[in-house]
C-alpha cells in the first residue's frame, strides 16, 4: 500500500454522501466513449435509452462500445 492508495481511499470516502445530501440529483459521475468524446451522466443513461453490456455499462449511442465511467470529482483536479 502506497501513497496513491491512501489518497485513492480518502477521496473515495469523502464522495461517499447520503442521497439528497447537498441538493444534486444523485449522479455520481458520467460515462464516456473515449473514441467519439461522447459523455452522458449516470443518471440519464436510462433516459436515454442506452443498452448496456453484460457488465452493466451503457453502449456509446455513436458506436455501441462499452462506455468507460468516472467519478464526478469533487474538487475537479485528477493530478
Ligand atoms: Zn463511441
Amino acid at each position: 500500500m502506497g501513497l496513491l492508495d491512501t489518497v485513492s481511499e480518502v477521496l473515495a470516502n469523502s464522495t461517499q454522501r447520503a442521497p439528497g445530501d447537498g441538493g444534486d440529483d444523485g449522479s455520481a459521475g458520467s460515462y464516456w466513449c473515449d473514441d467519439c468524446t461522447v459523455r452522458v451522466r449516470d443518471v440519464d443513461v436510462d433516459d436515454e435509452g442506452l443498452d448496456r453490456d453484460p457488465d452493466g455499462a451503457p453502449l456509446c449511442p455513436n458506436c455501441a462500445a462499452p462506455m468507460r465511467f468516472e467519478h464526478a470529482g469533487g474538487s475537479g483536479c485528477a493530478c
